[in-house]
C-alpha cells in the first residue's frame, strides 16, 4: 500500500485520470487531508463511495503512531511519533500570540554527534522519507487546536542537508497551496554546515530561510562541539555562506547556543564578530537547554546579555531567543532519548 503523501497534486491527478476519475477529485482529497485533517478516506463525504473504496484499497494516509504528547507550561507541545519500523522521532508545536511554529525532524537519530545535542546520543538510524516528514506536519496541524501552522523549522532530530532530496520534496509539497500552504519564507532549514550542499540549495529557487548552527567562532572550539567542523572548517563554511548569500540575495541566520563555561565569554563574542564581519547575516543567540546526560548548562542571564550587547555594538544584527519548553525537554532529541533509554 502506497502512502498518499508521497504524491503532489499533479501526481494524484495523474492517478485519478488513469482510474477514469475526474482529476479535480484530487484537489478534494488533498483538501480533506491537508486542510480538514481527515485521517480516513471514509470521511470524505463529497467523494463517490466507489472512489473512497478504491482509495482505501490503494493508499494509506498515516504510517506512524502518536505515542506521547507532552505539554509545557509555556504552551509548547511535544509529540513523540513511532514510525512503522519502530524508530522514534519528535515534532514540536511552539505557539506564540501571532504565530504557530512547527519544529520537525528529518532523520531517525543523527550521525553528526554534536556534543551538546541529545539527538546524536543514540546514533543514526535512517533518513525519513518525504511522506514521513509531511506526516509530522499533519500531526502538528491536527494537534494545534484549530490554529493554522504559520511557520515551520527543520530543527528537530537529524540533519536536513544530509537527507536533502526527501527534505526538498517534502518542502515543495508542504509549501503548495493545495496542502498546508506554508510560505517558503516561513520555512527554515537549519544545518550544522554540510558545506558541499549549500550550492545545490542556492540553486533550488526556493525562498526558504537558511539557519547555520555555528556555536563557536574558532576551529578548535567548534571542532570540539561539532565534529563536522573537522571536515568543513570555519573558513570553508563561511565562504560557502558568503556564496549562498550572493547567489540567493538572502540573509543567513547563524544560530549560536550559549553554553556555560564553553563559548559564552566576551572573547568568543569578539571572535564571532570578526568572522561574520561584512556578511549579510543575523545572529540568533540561544541559551542552551540543560541536557543532564551531556552535562551542559546555560550561562547566567547577565553573561547572556553582555554577549548580546557586545555583538550589537560590533554592528551585528542579533536576537536572543527565549527558551521554550524547558520543562518538557523540548531541545532536540531529548524526549526520544528519555523514552528509548527506559
Ligand atoms: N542538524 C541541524 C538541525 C537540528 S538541530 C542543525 O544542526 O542545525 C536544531 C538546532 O537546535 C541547532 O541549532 C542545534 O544546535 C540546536 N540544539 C541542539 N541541542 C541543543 C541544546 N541542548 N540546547 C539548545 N539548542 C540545541
Amino acid at each position: 500500500m502506497k502512502d498518499i503523501k508521497e504524491l503532489d497534486l499533479k501526481g494524484l491527478e495523474g492517478i485519478f485520470t488513469k482510474w477514469g476519475e475526474h482529476p479535480f477529485r484530487a484537489r478534494q482529497v488533498f483538501s480533506w487531508i491537508y486542510k480538514k485533517g481527515a485521517l480516513d478516506f471514509g470521511e470524505m463525504s463529497d467523494l463517490p463511495s466507489d472512489l473512497r473504496g478504491k482509495l482505501k484499497e490503494n493508499f494509506c494516509i498515516l504510517s506512524s503512531k502518536l505515542v506521547k504528547k507532552v505539554k509545557s507550561s509555556d504552551g509548547t507541545e511535544k509529540l513523540l511519533l513511532e514510525l512503522k519500523d519502530g524508530n522514534f522521532i519528535e515534532a514540536v508545536i511552539i505557539p506564540t500570540e501571532k504565530r504557530i511554529t512547527g519544529c520537525i525532524s528529518t532523520q531517525a537519530g543523527c550521525k553528526f554527534a554534536c556534543s551538546f545535542c541529545a539527538s546524536g546520543v543514540l546514533g543514526f538510524k535512517r533518513n525519513l522519507s518525504s511522506q514521513e516528514i509531511i506526516e509530522e506536519v499533519l500531526y502538528l496541524k491536527n494537534n494545534s487546536q484549530g490554529r493554522k501552522l504559520t511557520h515551520l523549522v527543520f530543527m528537530g532530530i537529524g540533519e536536513p542537508l544530509d537527507n536533502y532530496d526527501n527534505v526538498i520534496k517534502a518542502i515543495r509539497i508542504i509549501n503548495s497551496p493545495a496542502t498546508f500552504n506554508i510560505g517558503a519564507r516561513r520555512i527554515t532549514i537549519s544545518t550544522s554546515g554540510v558545506v558541499p550542499v549549500f550550492k545545490k540549495l542556492s540553486e533550488e529557487g526556493l525562498q526558504v530561510e537558511l539557519s547555520v548552527s555555528l556555536h563557536a567562532a574558532d576551529d578548535k572550539a567548534r571542532s570540539s562541539l561539532m565534529p563536522i567542523n573537522r571536515i568543513y572548517p570555519l573558513k570553508d563554511l563561511i565562504s560557502a555562506c558568503r556564496e549562498y548569500i550572493n547567489q540567493t540575495n538572502r540573509q543567513i541566520t547563524f544560530e549560536y547556543i550559549l553554553i556555560k563555561d564553553v563559548n559564552s565569554g566576551l572573547q568568543n563574542a569578539l571572535k564571532l564578530s570578526k568572522i561574520l564581519r561584512g556578511l549579510n547575516c543575523k545572529v540568533n543567540l540561544i541559551p542552551s537547554n540543560a541536557v543532564k546526560e551531556l552535562g551542559i548548562q546555560p550561562p547566567a542571564k547577565p553573561e547572556i546579555l553582555s554577549f548580546r550587547d557586545y555583538l550589537e555594538k560590533a554592528g551585528i544584527n542579533t536576537t536572543l531567543r527565549r527558551p521554550r519548553g524547558e520543562d518538557i525537554e523540548a531541545a532536540c532529541g531529548q524526549l526520544r532519548l528519555k523514552h528509548e533509554k527506559k
